[in-house]
């Protein structure tokens, strides 16, 4: 198979930012969070079970699924929560790895905030991760969706910590300075996963 990097990092760390930086220079990549949404659009079968196991009332007036409601129905039900990871995980994954096989790119990347927390990692051949310090991740956060200091410390609390996730990262890109400091930073990781990529090409081609 293809060379598989898995992009992760807290909120607002970056993860956007490099994916669409990579892709600029050739690489192809899928996003879980875009994916997420995808599988229970309008008239999805995911969409159907949800309805059918809540209710109709989890719809907004548009048929779409009302995503706070579910959010807080799940919040203080550990079952209710088990039910709905059960119902969607594996359909995101059969979505993300449909979207992965129709790529054509050398390599490709899969963009996922809870990549490690929901063992995603196991299907890619490296974890890349984008560090900010969190008084960085706060601040940008907070100025992309003027959200409250409070609410963006809870979804941080939420995710691993910074030192667990550096811990299982094999590649780094440090975005605490400037976008430009950044896209070098990309560049040359880009160069080494397109000399990866032919390794695995040779390999495939003359070992088996
Ligand atoms: P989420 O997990 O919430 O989807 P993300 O990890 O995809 O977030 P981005 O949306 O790429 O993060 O970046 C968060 C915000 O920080 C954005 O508004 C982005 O434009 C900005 N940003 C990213 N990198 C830099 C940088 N080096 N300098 C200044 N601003 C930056």
């Amino acid at each position: 198979g293809k060379l598989l990097i898995g992009l992760t990092g807290g909120i607002g760390s970056g993860k956007s930012t490099v994916a669409e930086a990579f892709r600029e220079l050739g690489a192809g990549y899928v996003d879980a969070d875009q994916v997420a949404r995808q599988v229970v659009a309008p008239g999805s079968v995911c969409l159907q079970r949800i309805v059918e196991h809540f209710g109709p009332q989890i719809l907004n007036s548009d048929a779409s699924l009302n995503r706070p409601l579910l959010r807080q129905l799940i919040f203080s039900d550990a079952a209710e929560k088990l039910w709905l990871e059960q119902l969607l995980h594996p359909a995101i994954r059969e979505q993300l790895f449909q979207q992965l096989k129709q790529l054509t790119t050398p390599y490709a990347l899969l963009v996922a905030p809870l990549l490690l927390e929901n063992q995603l990692d196991q299907f890619t051949d490296r974890v890349l991760v984008v560090d900010i310090s969190e008084q960085t991740q706060l601040s940008r956060t907070m100025t992309r969706d003027q959200n409250s200091a409070e609410q963006v410390k809870a979804i941080m609390a939420s995710q691993l910590s910074r030192s667990a996730r550096l811990a299982r990262a094999d590649d780094l890109l440090d975005n605490n300075g400037s976008l430009a400091q950044l896209i070098e930073q990309i560049q040359h990781l880009h160069e080494k996963y397109l000399e990866l990529s032919q390794e695995i090409r040779h390999k495939e081609q003359y070992d088996c």
